[in-house]
């Protein structure tokens, strides 16, 4: 008898088609008529526990656009998931509108089509969204995380964050320059906000030479004086000779323009999705030389942070222990990337896929 796969039922570009490639489990579309609600759940992968990730809340400028972007976005979390050891899935969530919409009975409606999921799906705040949005969720679900500390949560993650993708930082100089002493380096930090301010603190203790840039003029200003990092204009940290660039602002910063005009031999930071292609960015950089560390493995501290605040018994000095071990697997994935000659995040996106595939196997005598 003919098999026929699922792929070659669905058309490509069709929301089935999106879904098969990527191979998700689920796409939840939730919608309220009373508050104006619009948003969609994308459940990637629940082999390894509950898929965790953030919502995030954006004016789309179409919805397909934030079809493309949930599907992305819950597929890089089952990967970061996975390699930071974390017993969970990956998932995400995407509002559509402006942010200007969010109300107590907007965010609590939404926390109900959270809670209809029966906790498949647990979400955190990311763009546009705070922890203050997550305490009206929480009046609905109990599939919340990334609370306030005085409602029992544990606070803001960017610290956790930072302390990540500096020891991501740290594995990669080594592998690059020998040492993972970064006295004397020249770093660039792009993005001075709750990651990069947290960063930088730690590359200054270390006796590195910090470059740092945001758009924000006043902010800048004032990260450089209490830091004693160097202010750069927004532009120049493309073009400047450094050792490490870090990226910690948005995605998508190593891209056509920008790639060739690099002078760094490392490439560590906390942004998400800095390749803007995967695939081509990915292998430019291999054929370049530069050591990538990449992101959904380094920046993985917040949501080590956020997912033992959900599975209970939440201890900080535990958090940064696990939050640790983002340097040897660091190492680990640089060398699997060099002696296999691939880039960088594909040996780390196959790490995590070996992970979901053998825990799944573990699981099958359930
Ligand atoms: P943030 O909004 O606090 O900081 C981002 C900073 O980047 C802002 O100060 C902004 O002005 C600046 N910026 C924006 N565009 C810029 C540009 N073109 N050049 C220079 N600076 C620019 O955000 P954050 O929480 O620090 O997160 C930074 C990045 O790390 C994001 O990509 C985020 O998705 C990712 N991330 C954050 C966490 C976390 O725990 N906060 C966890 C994982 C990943």
């Amino acid at each position: 008898m003919l098999e026929i796969k699922a792929s070659q039922t669905v058309k490509e570009g069709s929301i089935f088609g999106q879904i098969t490639t990527m191979d998700h489990e689920q796409l939840v579309i939730c919608h309220d008529q009373a508050t104006g609600l619009k948003a969609l759940i994308g459940i990637h992968n629940t082999t390894l526990g509950p898929a965790l990730g953030g919502t995030r809340m954006w004016p789309y400028a179409s919805e397909s656009e934030a079809i493309t972007d949930v599907l992305r976005l819950s597929r890089g979390m089952s990967f970061k998931n996975a390699l930071a050891g974390l017993n969970l899935g990956g998932g995400k969530a995407v509002i559509i509108g402006d942010p200007k919409l969010k109300n107590e009975a907007f965010l609590r409606r939404f926390g109900r089509f959270v809670e209809s999921l029966g906790g498949r799906y647990v979400t955190a705040e990311d763009v546009n969204m705070k922890t203050s949005d997550m305490e009206y969720i929480a009046m609905e679900t109990r599939h919340v995380t990334g609370l306030p500390e005085v409602k029992g949560g544990a606070g803001d993650p960017s610290p956790v964050t930072a302390f990540g993708v500096y020891m991501g930082m740290k594995a990669a100089a080594k592998k690059a320059f020998g040492s993972d002493s970064l006295a004397g380096k020249r770093i660039g930090v792009q993005g001075v906000g709750q990651v990069g301010k947290y960063l930088i603190e730690y590359l200054v203790k270390e006796g590195a030479e910090v470059l740092v840039t945001d758009i924000f003029e006043e902010k800048l200003k004032k990260v450089a004086l209490e830091t004693g990092a160097v202010s750069i204009e927004p532009n120049l940290i493309y073009d400047l000779e450094m050792d490490i660039y870090a990226p910690c602002a948005l995605g998508a910063t190593i891209n056509d323009d920008t790639i060739d005009r690099l002078k760094c031999a490392v490439i560590a930071g906390g942004a998400n999705n800095q390749l803007q292609d995967e695939a081509k960015h990915g292998q430019i950089l291999l054929d370049k030389g530069i050591i990538y560390a990449p992101d959904f493995l380094i920046n993985a501290g917040g949501v080590i942070n956020v997912g033992a605040e959900y599975l209970g018994g939440y201890n900080r000095d535990i958090v940064f222990q696990q939050t640790e071990k983002i340097y040897d697997t660091c190492l680990t994935i640089l060398q699997k990337s060099a002696e296999e000659k691939i880039p960088a995040q594909q040996a780390a996106i196959q790490a995590a896929q070996d992970r979901i595939q053998a825990m799944g196997k573990v699981k099958l005598s359930f």
